[in-house]
């Protein structure tokens, strides 16, 4: 049985006064949550502070992105270790906004995967295609390209902590979220090809969708079989609106 993960990925937004505001809120919300595991990701400079108020609670941290030396002359670059020093559990890796802006490839993804692993951080492994590549029909060979190369090299006892995000590119902060359909036929696919590498880790990994997922659309989400949970944006800022979606309907 998998154990539902339901993440806040609070990109570039909150202080870190408003940051500890929204935890110390999203705390009182979800206190009684035993069935889900709970993480948000805050922007870097608030991670010490909320992971501080998070201690003892439900509510576990990740990064939004990691680098994957370990020290050293990389201006500007954050790296794994620092992150388990501040309380991380877990990093985002791939995040579609990476790639788009910052130009994140497959490879620099593997080394991120890697590198968390490495140091026994979760990571929330990001996949999903553009508007273009699902209209032309290219759904699940860029689906496959970047499971197969951001997992390239990893045996199945490393895989096991790995969490997946599948998250269609089109459905991001743009209100249009995929159907539950068009999600589960993906996620079938993403544990087809995580089969191959083991059919033991894979029935146990975490697929999440993210992608405009709200308290409106996450219970018939939640309900397809190969959806273990959510990687949420925008409806991670309101507590209330975070707790509902943790608070799932099974
Ligand atoms: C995300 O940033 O991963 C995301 C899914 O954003 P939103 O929920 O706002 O679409």
């Amino acid at each position: 049985m998998r154990k539902a993960v339901i993440a806040g990925n609070w990109k570039m937004n909150k202080t870190v006064s408003e940051a500890v505001e929204l935890i110390c809120e999203l705390k009182k919300l979800v206190f009684d949550v035993t069935d889900t595991e709970i993480v948000v990701a805050p922007p870097f400079l608030a991670i010490y502070r909320v992971a501080q108020e998070a201690k003892g609670s439900n509510i576990r941290i990740s990064a939004q992105d990691i680098f994957w030396e370990e020290k050293g002359a990389y201006t500007g670059a954050v790296s794994p270790m620092m992150l388990s020093d501040v309380g991380c559990k877990y990093t985002i890796v791939g995040h579609s906004e990476r790639r788009q802006y910052f130009g994140e490839t497959d490879e620099t993804v593997n080394r991120k995967i890697r590198a968390a692993l490495g140091q026994g951080l979760a990571p929330i492994f990001c996949v999903g295609e553009v508007i273009e590549q699902r209209e032309s029909g290219e759904t699940f060979s860029v689906i496959e390209t970047q499971v197969r190369k951001g997992l390239s090299g990893l045996s199945p006892p490393e895989m096991k902590d790995l969490i997946v995000a599948y998250e269609p590119v089109w459905a991001i902060g743009t209100g249009k979220t995929a159907t539950g359909e068009q999600a589960e036929e993906v996620h079938a696919f993403i544990r087809g090809l995580l089969k191959e590498v083991s059919q033991g880790t894979a029935d146990n990994t975490r697929i999440l969708y993210g992608g405009s997922v709200n308290p409106d659309n996450v219970d018939g989400l939640m309900a397809k079989p190969n959806i273990d949970g959510a990687l949420v944006g925008g409806a991670s800022l309101k507590a209330e609106d975070f707790a509902r979606i943790v608070k799932y309907k099974r």
